[in-house]
């Protein structure tokens, strides 16, 4: 490939990875996997690094820098001042009458916005390109971070917009809960000590010196404010989040322009009952006048501006009495702890457990039973013990023994060194056996509607059931005996375990629950093997040969296949009369698709992207975003650019529409 072709290329891949961004973070509608983006990337990042004199200091791949030594001072241009509380409803409207008598007659509006729970980010950018970006600090200095804020995806490089000369855009910096809860387990898997929660883990993110792991934690930012240089560039703040939206970043959609404080007033109990649904902690809301030229004439005391005024939201945070430490055994058999506390009520409901991971975060809290501990909510998340008030101690509090026993079987619960969790030993705890099933019957894997906790527990109880094998055996005389059942409930049940057995090898696989393999492995093995003896005669290598698939999953797979208690519950499923093959789609698996990858590029005219994805899936095959040696076929519609040319000079065979449909009914 010669400088051109390469420039032409980067221009182009640059181009469809922004605009994947774009869609997966402004329009959440994804159109690509992450996998198949980050091949994207790679390939930019191949090309750049063969032509190094093609970086642009907007490309993608200068999301991720190397490691700071450690952070410079920076100076904000405008202090980030902090604004004013206030906690009821008067409070609210003492601030609506303030700026009433401010305005002397004139019409305003106010905006409300909801107020993020993480940490404030200024982003400096010049003639439309990212220059810096700094923490709020005491809202003098903060530190300079801008390689850091370079990782958040949703922070454009370059606005989609051309703006001529400085503009500063202001935002909250988050992690969403979904992966503030990845983070903490892939920690306590590591034996770490987790984040107490997501305000935490952004702020201890955006400070760390590897950038590498930045970008791996997938911080997000909301924008709440426009600059440029000292003065406010357009006349209205509704203007600055339309402005916003347009220039690439993530704006939040929870925001509304309200005539009088009433309609501010409802925006924010409306917020209030649905603050435990969204996917990011929120403090408050906060309440701007909508007008810049009031808001210059308003001003600023000394601490803060007198436009704005943050109503802010019972705290998630209360404390309590740990009354005692319980161990739940989950079905992998961790032993984990989970405080009871005396109940408390916490932003409306009332909370009476709380986590507290494992072993050794009972040491570092150094928590003991009848201490006043500190906890807090997040969502839905199960609320977290952050600290033991040890003031309140009275010396009658007691230490907590990590039991070395299973408290469900009695066995040995053993704590591998190096690792964080202890387990119980016995393959056939019971409680063990309740997750497996639990875990088989769900939505997800072979879909048991009538298998709910209480059966499981009542079929495990009277050792009707060991493993999900011998839910094939029940019969409508056993389960009709068991408490609160008849005939007809049982009946439904026994149909229904008979109906799972044609659910398709990717669903039996995820509900075997192999360490590792989740619903996306399970589809990508049932559709590169077939069947599962396919799957159980794979080596480590063609496993790991699979592109989708690395050492770590190839490993785990292949050795869930070597112990003897799966395979012979393999061959009880088998024997029952279980599908153990791809789903039929009525399309058989063919040779020439089987295995191969296919990368679509150009307009189709009788079949939309999907549908020829899913009909080369259904033979076997993959479909890959981007072009490289490992692609087999480029199938090639009208209009095909880079891609086809690509494939050309790389010596791929080429598929035209005709002859793609050939090759599907042949
Ligand atoms: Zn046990």
């Amino acid at each position: 490939m010669n400088v051109d072709e390469a420039k032409k290329e980067a221009e182009a891949l640059r181009k469809e990875i922004d605009h994947h961004n774009y869609l997966y973070y402004q329009q959440d509608e994804p159109e690509v996997s992450d996998y198949e983006f980050d091949q994207l990337l790679d390939r930019l990042k191949a090309i750049e690094e063969e032509h190094p004199e093609l970086v642009t200091p907007d490309s993608p791949t200068q999301r991720i820098g190397g490691k700071a030594e450690g952070w410079e001072t920076f100076e904000h241009t405008v202090p980030m001042m902090s604004l004013d509380n206030s906690y009821n409803i008067d409070e609210l409207r003492k601030f609506d009458e303030r700026c009433t008598k401010l305005a002397d007659g004139r019409d305003f509006e106010y905006v409300a916005e909801l107020k993020i729970d993480g940490l404030s980010l200024s982003l400096h950018y010049q003639d439309s390109l990212l220059v810096a970006g700094a923490t709020r600090g005491d809202g003098a200095t903060g530190d300079e971070i801008t390689q850091n804020a370079k990782t958040i995806r949703s922070v454009p490089l370059r606005l989609r917009i051309e703006f001529e000369g400085p503009l500063e855009v202001r935002g909250e910096a988050f992690l969403p809960r979904s992966v503030f809860k990845q983070i903490n387990e892939e920690l306590l898997d590591d034996g770490e000590k987790p984040f107490a929660n997501p305000r935490n883990a952004a702020s201890g993110t955006i400070r760390m010196l590897d950038s590498g792991i930045v970008a791996s934690r997938r911080l997000d930012m909301f924008p709440y404010d426009v600059l440029s240089g000292a003065s406010k560039p357009f006349d209205t703040h509704w203007e600055n989040f339309e402005f916003l939206e347009n220039a690439g970043f993530n704006v939040n959609p929870h925001r509304r322009l309200c005539e009088g404080i009433d309609a501010v007033i409802e925006f924010c109990n409306e917020m209030e009952d649905r603050r435990d649904s969204l996917d990011y902690d929120i403090d408050g809301v906060v309440v701007k006048v909508n007008q810049a030229s009031l808001q210059d004439e308003f001003g600023a005391t000394s601490k803060a501006p007198r436009w704005a005024i943050a109503y802010k939201y019972p705290a998630m945070q209360a404390t309590t009495k740990l009354e005692n430490i319980i161990i739940q055994v989950g079905r992998t058999g961790a032993l984990t702890p989970v405080a009871v506390l005396e109940p408390v009520q916490l932003a409306g409901t009332t909370v009476a457990r709380a986590s507290l991971h494992n072993e050794d975060e009972i040491n570092r809290l150094g928590v003991r039973l009848g201490d006043t501990v500190l906890v807090e909510k997040s969502g839905e998340i199960i609320p977290q013990v952050l600290k033991v008030i040890e003031s309140k101690r009275s010396g009658k509090e007691k230490d907590f023994e990590f039991p070395g026993q299973c408290p469900v079987c009695g066995w040995d619960a053993v704590r591998p060194a190096e690792e964080a969790v202890r387990r119980c030993t016995n393959p056939d705890c019971p409680a063990k056996v309740k997750g497996r099933l639990a875990y088989f019957s769900a939505r997800k894997a072979m879909d048991i509607e009538g298998l709910g906790d209480v059966l499981i527990e009542q079929l495990v109880d009277a050792e009707h059931v060991k493993d999900v094998a011998d839910l094939y055996r029940l019969d409508v005389k056993t389960v009709a005996a068991l408490e609160r059942m008849a005939e007809k409930s049982a009946q439904k049940l026994i149909d229904q375990i008979e109906a799972s057995k044609d659910r398709g090898l990717q669903r039996l696989l995820f509900g075997f629950d192999i360490r590792h393999v989740g619903e996306r492995y399970s589809k990508i093995l049932a559709n590169n093997f077939g069947s599962i003896e396919n799957v159980i005669k794979a080596s480590v290598e063609e496993l790991d040969d699979i592109p989708e698939i690395g050492q770590k999953v190839a490993e785990s797979i292949h050795e869930f296949f070597r112990d003897n208690r799966n395979l012979d519950l393999v061959d009880r499923l088998r024997d029952s009369g279980v599908v153990m093959e791809v789903e039929d789609t009525g399309v058989e698996r063919s040779e020439e698709f089987a295995g191969k990858t296919f990368v679509l590029t150009g307009k189709l005219e009788s079949f939309t992207r999907n549908e020829a994805a899913s009909d080369i899936e259904a033979r076997g095959g993959r479909v890959s975003s981007s072009v490289s040696k490992k692609t087999d076929y480029v199938v090639a519609g009208e209009a095909a650019g880079s891609k086809l040319k690509k494939a050309n000079d790389l010596g791929i065979p080429v598929l035209s529409e005709a002859d793609f449909t050939k090759m599907l009914s042949s």
